[in-house]
């Protein structure tokens, strides 16, 4: 495979090479890449702006993380975390640090995926930073969203009462985790050895490239469901849901029996012999939405199949519980899985 130095075309050469196809597509982005600042005009709109730092053998491993789907990865974090607030992304800006293990087809795989998520959520990339690094690849992206200042939801605004809920299904990205991590250990003892990752396409997918749910978003303006609380789930089911009880000082009922999990989760998770529910409750990265909502919208959910009600809120008071499926009921912890061993 061809290798190009990226010292070969200098600092303001790599940015031109990286963003010289932009077509700005939102009438918000006034002033994209080559000035000193972006230019953005929400037109009375209120503005959210969210960043994530993802550093190489702390975020992402590249023995199995192909540059693409990380560039993917990488911007579509950011995006779940403006609909989680019931915006709209429209501008992202993604700086690098790189040593000069990387190449300039490295980094253009990289943007392969950067610039493919922009077109799936139709958001510009309107700047960024470029610097070189002692060791390994460094991320950061700024994505940048807008919403009408009362359609905007917070963590903060659940009632006692309101259905508990969430998008998608659970689980899946830390069980394809385990099972790259697992090759990861295989490989390194034996190079010759082939991956044996064949029937675990879903979680690895569900790991490597997830989407953020802009569909459902797109549905609550639809059907005009605004939720009283909302945040997306990247650290775990429990985790998230203990967040929304602290944030609106409430406490919550959740069923095991009605998280979602999917069917190729559940199979992978009994191979590692883990159950699945606690994968969904402790593990991360599923980037799906949690959220509650008034229960006189119960009706209009039944309209999507990608929304389950899971539990309810309550008064403080109660605190936050699991009922299994057995019928046993446990306290809610960030670390449901230990309270989950079984
Ligand atoms: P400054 O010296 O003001 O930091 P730069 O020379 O770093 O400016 O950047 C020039 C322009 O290129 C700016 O508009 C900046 O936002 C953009 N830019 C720099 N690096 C990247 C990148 N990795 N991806 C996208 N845009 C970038
Ligand atoms: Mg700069």
């Amino acid at each position: 495979m061809e290798r190009t130095e990226i010292s070969s075309l200098g600092e303001f050469g790599l940015i031109h090479h990286l963003t010289k196809n932009i077509e700005l597509k939102n009438v918000s982005s006034i002033v994209g890449v080559g000035d000193d600042a972006a230019v953005i005009d929400h037109f009375g709109k209120q503005t959210v702006v969210t960043t994530d730092l993802l550093i190489e053998g702390v975020h992402f491993d590249l023995i199995y993380t192909p540059l693409k789907h990380l560039g993917y990865k990488s911007v579509v974090v950011n995006l779940s975390d403006v609909y989680a607030m019931n915006a709209i992304p429209t501008q992202i800006t993604v700086s690098i640090g790189f040593s000069n293990r990387f190449s300039l087809e490295a980094l253009d795989e990289f943007y392969e995926g950067v610039y493919a998520a922009c077109e799936a959520y139709g958001v510009d990339l309107v700047g960024g930073d470029t610097s070189s690094s002692q060791k390994g690849f460094i991320i950061s992206v700024t994505a940048i969203g807008e919403a009408e200042p009362d359609k905007l939801v917070k963590r903060s605004t659940a009632k006692p009462g309101d259905l508990l809920c969430c998008s998608g299904d659970l689980g899946g990205a830390y069980i394809g985790l385990l099972f790259l991590e697992r090759e990861k250990k295989v490989f390194l003892e034996s190079p010759q050895a082939l991956p044996d990752l064949e029937g675990e396409k879903y979680v690895i997918g569900r790991l490597l490239r997830p989407e953020a749910r802009k569909d459902i978003i797109e549905f609550f303006e639809e059907k005009q469901i605004l939720p009283t609380a909302m945040m997306d789930i990247s650290d775990g089911l429990s985790s998230e849901i203990l967040h929304i009880c602290k944030q609106s000082n409430l406490g919550c009922v959740l069923y095991e029996e009605k998280i979602p999990i999917a069917e190729d989760t559940r199979n992978a998770a009994y191979k590692f012999e883990i159950d699945p529910t606690a994968c969904a409750l402790s593990g991360g990265e599923d980037y799906e939405l949690l959220f509650t909502l008034h229960p006189s919208e119960y009706e209009k959910l039944t309209l999507n199949e990608q929304i389950s009600p899971i539990g309810y809120m309550t008064e403080p008071e109660l605190g936050a519980h699991i009922f299994t499926k057995g019928g046993a009921r446990h306290k809610l912890t960030a670390q449901g899985w230990n309270a989950f061993n079984r």
